[in-house]
C-alpha cells in the first residue's frame, strides 16, 4: 500500500498508443503533464500496426479520418487514396508521432496485466506482463474496441501444421500466399476484403462462411496532386459535415423521408447510392431504411437483386444473400469485386450451415461433408469488441472489486467514460461512450478534448480524484439502453450488440453501442461540463 501522500511516477499514464492514444498523449503534454505510453505493440498504430492483411483499409474517406486538431498536419499530409490502405494509415500515424515529438513518450512491447487503485494515496498501480510496475495519479485507456481478437472454437484449431493466424495478428514479415491452397473462416468486413484481395493470387481460396453480410462497393479510388489540393482547400466544410452527421462521417441520413418520393425516385436514388463512393448506400439512405422493417425488407431485396446481378452461379448467389438479417442492421462491409470474386474457377464457397466444420486438421479443415487440404488457414473471425480489451485487463478498483466482475453482465458506465467504483480512470472509447459508434477519429477527438478539459478542472481545483456517481452512472445506462429500442440494429446478433459465440457468457444483448448519434452525445458531454461536471465527484 502506497502511502497517503506519495507522489505518483506519472500524472497520466495512457494504455494504447492507437488512434486514440496519439492524441491524448499529444494533448497531455500540452498540459505540461508527466505522461507516459504504454503500449503492447512493438510500434504505434493500435488497429493499423496489428491488421497488416492484404486488403486492409479505410471505408471512411482518408480526408475524414486525418486528425482535425492541426491545420499545418492537414496541409502537409497527402492522401493517395480516397480509402487509404492500412500501409499508409500507418504511415500518416507515425508521421504525426515524430510530428509532434510524441515518441518519446512511448514505451513499446509493454502489455499491461492488471491496474489497481490505491483507495487511500489517489493512485493506480500499473502492472505489466514482465513484472514491472508504474504509478500514475490519472489512468486512460485507449485500447481499442477492436483489438481482442477471437479465435473460432473449433476442435483441434492448432492441429494445423501449416501457418495458420488471425487477420489481427497478421505476420509482420508479410505471407506470400501465391499460388498457395488458402482457406478463410469468416465474412465479416475483415474477411470480404480479404478475400476480393487474394483470390486472383492463391492457388485455391475457399471460404467458410457461417452467416453472410450484406456488402456494398466502396468505389476507391486514386487522389491526384490537383483533387488533394481542392480537399486541403475544403478540410473546414469537411470536418463541419462531419459534425453534423450522427456517425461522424461525410454521410448522414437523407433529408427526404421514404415516403415522399416515387418509387421511381426512390430506385433513382437508390441507384445512385450503390454507384457512389462509401457508406452512403448505408449511412445516407432514407432513415427508413434502418428503422422500418417493410421499408428495409424493400433495400434489401434492391441489394440482393444486385448481388444476383454480380455473381454468376444463382445457388452461391442464393448463398451469398442474408436471409436472417436486413441490410445495415449489422456493420456493412464496404467491397472491391467481393461478389466476382466467386465466380472465379480457384474460389469456393463453403456455406457452414449446410456443411458445419467438424475441427481443424493437421492438413485442413474437417467439414460433415468431407476435408479440405490447405496450405494456409486464415481466421478472420472477428473480435471480443469494445469490452474484451478491458476484460484482458484486470483492473482492480478502489474497494478492491474487478471491472471484470462488475462488467460480467454487460457494460455500466457514466458517458461511457468513467465506470463507479474505478476513480481517476477514463476509459476513452470505452463502450457506452459515444466514440464507438462514430466514425473513429472524429469521435477520438471529442473525447480526448473533453478529457483534457476534465484534467484542466481537476488542476484548477486542486482535484486528486474523480469518481463516476453511481446514480449517474444507472441513468446513463438506462439511456444507452432506451435507444436500442429504435433502429433494427437489434433485430440481429453482432458485436454491435454485444454478442461474440467464441466468448463465454456473450450469447445475449449487451448494451454496448451509444445510439444516439454525435450531435446529442456532444450536447450531452458539454451540458455536463456547463454544469460543472455533474455526475462526477471530485476529491
Ligand atoms: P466480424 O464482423 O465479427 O466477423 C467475423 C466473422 O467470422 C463473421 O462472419 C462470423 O460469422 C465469423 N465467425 C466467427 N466465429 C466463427 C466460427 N466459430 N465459425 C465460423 N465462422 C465464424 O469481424 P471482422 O470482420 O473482423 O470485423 C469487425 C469490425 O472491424 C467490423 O465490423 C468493422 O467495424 C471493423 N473493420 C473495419 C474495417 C475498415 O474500416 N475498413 C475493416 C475490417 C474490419 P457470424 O456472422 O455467423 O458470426
Amino acid at each position: 500500500m502506497t502511502e497517503a501522500n506519495s507522489a505518483p511516477e506519472h500524472d497520466v499514464i495512457i494504455i494504447g498508443a492507437g488512434v486514440c492514444g496519439i492524441y491524448l498523449v499529444y494533448r497531455m503534454l500540452e498540459l505540461g503533464l508527466s505522461v507516459t505510453v504504454l503500449e503492447a505493440g512493438d510500434g504505434p498504430g493500435g488497429t493499423w500496426y496489428w491488421n497488416r492483411y492484404p486488403g486492409a483499409r479505410f471505408d471512411s474517406e482518408s480526408y475524414t479520418y486525418g486528425y482535425s486538431f492541426s491545420k499545418e498536419l492537414l496541409d502537409e499530409w497527402n492522401w493517395s487514396e480516397h480509402f487509404a490502405a492500412q500501409p499508409e494509415t500507418l504511415r500518416y500515424l507515425n508521421h504525426v508521432i515524430d510530428r509532434f515529438d510524441l515518441r518519446e513518450h512511448m514505451q513499446f512491447g509493454c502489455k499491461v496485466q492488471g491496474a489497481a487503485f490505491d483507495n487511500a494515496a489517489n493512485l493506480w498501480t500499473v502492472t505489466l506482463e514482465d513484472g514491472r510496475t508504474f504509478t500514475t495519479r490519472l489512468l486512460f485507456t485507449a485500447i481499442g474496441m477492436l483489438s481482442a481478437a477471437t479465435m473460432p472454437r473449433i476442435e483441434g484449431v492448432d492441429a494445423f501444421k501449416g501457418p495458420s493466424f488471425h487477420t489481427y495478428n497478421w505476420p509482420h514479415e508479410g505471407v506470400d500466399l501465391t499460388g498457395k491452397r488458402v482457406g478463410v473462416i469468416g465474412t465479416g468486413a475483415t474477411g470480404v476484403q480479404l478475400i476480393a484481395e487474394i483470390a486472383d493470387k492463391v492457388g485455391s481460396l475457399t471460404v467458410f462462411q457461417r452467416r453472410p453480410n450484406w456488402c456494398a462497393p466502396l468505389h476507391n479510388a486514386p487522389i491526384d496532386d490537383e483533387e488533394m489540393a481542392r480537399i486541403k482547400a475544403s478540410y473546414d466544410a469537411i470536418f463541419a459535415r462531419c459534425i453534423e452527421t450522427p456517425g461522424g462521417f461525410l454521410h448522414g441520413p437523407d433529408r427526404r423521408s421514404y415516403l415522399e418520393v416515387s418509387e421511381a425516385e426512390r430506385l433513382e436514388f437508390w441507384e445512385t447510392l450503390y454507384a457512389s463512393p462509401g457508406f452512403g448506400v448505408w449511412l445516407g439512405n432514407f432513415r427508413e431504411v434502418l428503422m422500418d422493417e417493410t421499408i428495409n425488407r424493400e433495400f434489401s431485396d434492391f441489394i440482393a437483386a444486385k448481388i444476383r446481378a454480380r455473381v454468376d452461379d444463382p445457388d452461391v448467389a442464393e448463398k451469398l444473400i442474408p436471409k436472417d438479417h436486413g441490410f445495415g442492421s449489422r456493420r456493412v462491409p464496404m467491397e472491391t469485386r467481393y461478389y466476382e470474386a466467386y465466380n472465379r474457377s480457384n474460389v469456393t464457397l463453403v456455406d457452414l450451415n449446410e456443411t458445419p466444420i467438424e475441427c481443424v486438421t493437421e492438413d485442413g479443415i474437417r467439414t460433415s461433408a468431407g476435408e479440405h487440404e490447405f496450405d494456409v488457414i486464415v481466421y478472420a473471425t472477428g473480435f471480443d469488441a469494445i469490452t474484451g480489451a478491458f476484460d484482458r485487463i484486470d483492473f482492480e478498483g478502489a474497494d478492491g472489486s474487478h471491472l471484470k466482475d462488475k462488467w460480467q453482465d454487460g457494460p455500466v458506465t457514466y458517458l461511457g467514460l468513467q465506470t463507479a467504483g474505478f476513480p481517476n480512470l477514463v476509459t476513452l472509447a470505452g463502450p457506452q461512450s459515444g466514440s464507438v459508434s462514430t466514425n473513429f477519429p472524429r469521435g477520438i477527438e471529442e473525447a480526448v478534448d473533453w478529457t483534457t478539459g476534465l484534467v484542466r478542472f481537476m488542476r484548477e481545483h486542486g482535484y486528486q480524484r474523480v469518481e463516476a456517481d453511481p446514480g449517474a452512472e444507472a441513468e446513463w445506462t438506462e439511456h444507452v439502453k432506451s435507444l436500442y429500442g429504435f433502429g433494427l440494429a437489434t433485430t440481429t446478433k453482432s458485436w454491435f450488440t454485444g454478442y461474440n459465440s467464441n466468448v463465454d457468457g456473450h450469447d445475449t444483448l449487451r448494451y454496448m453501442v451509444y445510439f444516439g448519434g454525435a450531435p446529442k452525445y456532444r450536447e450531452r458531454l458539454a451540458e455536463v461540463v456547463d454544469n460543472d461536471y455533474e455526475g462526477f465527484e471530485f476529491g
